[in-house]
């Protein structure tokens, strides 16, 4: 097809440039010969665009406009990724183009038209956007969906010719071992926290002056080796220890919280580095101890506070009576901080193949970050194994709502499952109601007695109404009933012979099961026992060893190499391990 683009030459329009061309190749647009695309600000400029209409659209805003038969996708002049994500804006918005995952897209069969009237001006809310699943970490993924995080310590981020990515210097849990090296704090045991009335190797002193030079001089250190980070985090460890020596407990007792020595801390090294590095940000957590704002002390102008919603119930939305304690510390830190980003957990990480009915809630808790002047949303998935349960598709819908959250979840959700298991994605989401409506039903606590334990020393209330879902749900959960995985196993097996003889879909709809099979494998006795009973179709292997070596081998297939988090030890060796304990195995 003939077409006409014109562009600067910058890196990020070459890209851009060669990102249209291939999409535009890939379909019919009636009338595409006489059009003329114009990319970049100077281009744009040069076709007619007003200076004053590329004013204010920062490092990712754009403009998408038709003047005659120009169409016009432009950032602004000093824009990072404004022009390439206007061309994605275009063929996603306009055309119908969607990206899946890395390796699959969709490409719209009908011959399209471009409206007479195209008038966009769009500045995403968040400035960070970033969903952690490691089926996504890939550039061309990540650009074309609008998302602009690091996955730095695993590969690199977003590469500059893609448009680059919000830059950490360092991300998390940062104050030991990567800004005060461990065999420096080593020799300085009066630096630890003092907890319960003895140095505590696993977290710093906060008030103490050598503790912050120590930390000033591995920033620096840190920023030179990475000229172009915007963010250094200076962060606690991730435990609940925190320094109560008489210095950090008078400023936390007068600060009614933990946060309050921490957050002076930060303030101090955010003071001593602003004029270095005007350009930086001091990020912080206001996780666990130090989740609760802090009395009498603001974040500075150039710190930018993490809350963490690692407590939290997410099978109901952040505004349900469950989560008040949250919600309250939300609304404080949007009170008092300028700059709040989102630390959330979108994944169960005890076992990341587990029914985890979280899908309902992601849209409605993105609006309400967005109500609370949150600025950047980091959503925690599973990041140390493929095929977490729905990776594909949170980490599609979470990239969606954090560039848009207006769109509506569920039809995002109906949208992917179409998109990406074809045929079979009515049963599927007849699966997912299933398991939903049985957990919205039943009033129980899912969760690790640890984060049980921490809810009630702080007082936060585990649950008023409904299940609580957090992020450490078991097997035995009681909504996963043997009469809801039965069924929903069927579900599966409608959903594959749906799919007929499309291999890829059918593969997909396969991995997509694994959790239902998992959720099997490790009850095994009591369903059989259900089955039996009720007469039910067994649709697993009938042999306990053969069901557990044939989900082994799916696993394998989809790349899936750890069932949990590291700390769970949960890995293929693991189930096989479990599944023999039972009866049955033979
Ligand atoms: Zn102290």
């Amino acid at each position: 097809m003939k077409f006409c683009i014109n562009s600067g030459t910058s890196i990020l329009e070459r890209r851009a440039t060669e990102e249209l061309a291939y999409h535009l190749n890939l379909i019919k647009i009636r009338g595409i010969e006489n059009m003329e695309f114009v990319l970049g600000s100077s281009a744009a400029k040069r076709a007619g665009i007003n200076p004053n209409e590329l004013k204010g659209l920062g490092d990712e805003g754009f403009i998408i406009k038709r003047i005659g038969n120009k169409i016009i996708l432009s950032g602004g002049e000093k824009t990072k990724r404004g022009t390439l994500y206007a061309v994605y804006e275009f063929l996603e918005t306009v055309l119908g183009f969607r990206w899946w995952t890395p390796d699959a897209m969709y490409i719209p069969q009908k011959p399209k038209k471009i409206p007479n009237q195209l008038n966009k001006r769009i500045v995403p809310v968040f400035e960070y956007r970033e969903a952690l699943y490691i089926n996504h970490w890939e550039p061309k993924w990540s650009a074309r969906n609008r998302t602009n995080g690091l996955w730095e310590r695993y590969g690199g981020g977003v590469p500059p010719e893609w448009g680059g990515h919000r830059k950490y210097a360092c991300f998390v849990h940062t104050i030991i071992g990567t800004l005060i090296p461990v065999e420096l704090i080593k020799k300085h045991p009066e630096w630890y926290a003092i907890f319960d009335g003895k140095p505590n190797e696993s977290q710093s002193c906060l008030s103490r002056d050598d503790v912050f030079h120590a930390t000033m001089a591995g920033i620096r250190k840190i920023l030179k080796a990475n000229p172009d980070a915007e963010i250094v985090s200076v962060s606690q460890m991730d435990n609940h220890i925190y320094c109560q020596c008489p210095k950090c407990q008078a400023i936390d007792s007068r600060a009614g919280s933990p946060t309050g020595s921490l957050l002076k801390f930060v303030n101090k090294v955010a003071a001593a580095l602003e004029k270095e590095y005007p350009h930086v940000s001091v990020d912080t957590l206001a996780y666990l101890y130090s989740r609760k704002p802090p009395v009498g002390i603001k974040p500075r102008r150039n710190v930018i506070i993490r809350l963490c919603t690692f407590e939290c119930d997410f099978l109901h939305p952040l505004s349900h009576p469950n989560n008040h304690t949250f919600m309250r510390d939300l609304k404080e830190w949007a009170r008092i901080c300028n700059r709040l980003y989102i630390w959330d957990y979108t994944t169960n990480y005890a076992h990341y193949i587990l029914p985890h009915p979280n899908w309902y809630v992601l849209d409605k808790n993105i609006r309400i970050f967005r109500a609370n002047k949150v600025r950047g949303v980091f959503e925690q998935g599973n990041q140390t194994s493929l095929g977490g349960e729905f990776a594909e598709m949170k980490s599609w819908v979470l990239a969606k709502l954090m560039w848009n959250p207006n769109l509506d979840g569920k039809k995002l959700i109906h949208e992917f499952l179409c998109g990406y298991y074809g045929a079979g994605a009515s049963a599927i989401e007849r699966y997912m109601e299933r398991v939903y409506k049985k957990a919205i039903e039943i009033k129980y606590y899912a969760g690790s007695n640890a984060i049980r334990e921490c809810l009630r020393k702080r007082g936060y209330p585990e649950c008023k109404t409904g299940a609580y879902l957090d992020l450490n749900a078991e097997p035995t959960a009681p909504w996963l009933t043997p009469k809801v995985l039965i069924d929903g196993l069927e579900d599966f097996e409608e959903a594959i012979k749906a799919a007929g003889d499309d291999t890829t879909i059918k593969k997909r709809i396969t991995h997509a099961r694994l959790p239902l099979e998992y959720a099997v494998l490790l009850r095994w006795d009591e369903l059989r026992k259900y089955a039996k009973h009720n007469e039910r179709k067994w649709l697993l292997k009938p042999v306990k060893k053969e069901a557990c070596n044939e989900f082994i081998k799916k696993c394998k297939s989809a790349g899936v190499t750890r069932l949990g988090e590291g700390w769970t030890g949960r890995n293929l060796q693991w189930l096989k391990n479990e599944c023999c304990k039972g009866k049955g195995w033979k």
